[in-house]
């Protein structure tokens, strides 16, 4: 399917052509569709099928959408400004995986204005993500374990997250990282959307999926 049927944004669709994509892959002609109208999603879909650029795309749309309508600045009891946290979160479960999701941001954000992009991993050092975390952000691309870190000592803030993303949610579970999600996302808005991205939903999987997701699509390909 072509991607100017997809009903993403001028800025994202030139990216896109950058990239010299013909055609959406299946799972991106499925998801990008579905994220746009705000739909929770389990999706397996195997390595290599596209998936990055399908949650991906759908989260920079969202970003384009909140630079045209702001909302006014939140401020605390004392009137001072509130830190204007990511509107989106993505969960991997290796540095390596999230620095690959952070370039795919960045290369199909190349036209989202000024988009604020922000790292925050296990094994690098804490002083650029501490910065990164006190100034507004769009799009934070976490380990669970460095971020649980960062909300333990209040520097992290996750109530404006509208779109939590799991990548290879079966890993992160498979490498001991049930219970930080369940406090990560106990810590954002349950009005968010949530997509979990996994090679399967069997066993301990399929139970997260049934705590974090409401009503969701299914996407098997
Ligand atoms: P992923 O499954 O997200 O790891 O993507 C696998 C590879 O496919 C990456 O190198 C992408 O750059 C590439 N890719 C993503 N979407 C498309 C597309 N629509 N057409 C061709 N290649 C794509």
């Amino acid at each position: 399917m072509s991607f100017e049927n997809l009903g993403l944004q001028e800025a994202l669709l030139r990216a896109v052509k950058d990239s010299g994509y013909e055609t959406a892959t299946e799972v991106q002609a499925l998801a990008i569709p579905a994220g746009l109208k705000g739909l929770d999603m389990m999706v397996s879909s195997r390595t290599g099928s596209g998936k990055t650029a399908a949650f991906i795309l759908p989260a920079l749309h969202k970003v384009l959408e909140s630079r045209a309508n702001p909302t006014a600045p939140s401020v605390d009891e004392k009137g001072r400004r509130k830190v204007q946290g990511p509107k989106v979160l993505v969960l991997c479960p290796t540095r390596e995986l999230a620095m690959q999701v952070a370039k795919a941001a960045q290369t199909y954000g190349r036209y989202v204005p000024g988009l604020r992009l922000s790292t925050v991993l296990g094994g690098m050092p804490y002083a650029l993500q501490l910065k990164q975390l006190s100034g507004p952000l769009d799009i934070l691309i976490a380990t669970p374990g460095r971020l649980l870190d960062h909300m333990q000592s209040g520097r992290a803030v996750l109530d404006n997250v509208e779109l939590l993303v799991l990548d290879e949610a079966d890993r992160m579970l498979d490498m001991g990282f049930i219970d930080d999600i369940k406090t990560i996302a106990d810590r954002i808005p349950s009005t968010r959307q949530t997509v979990m991205f996994s090679a399967t939903f069997a066993g301990h999987v399929g139970r997260l999926a049934q705590d974090l997701l409401r009503d969701p699509m299914r996407i098997d390909v």
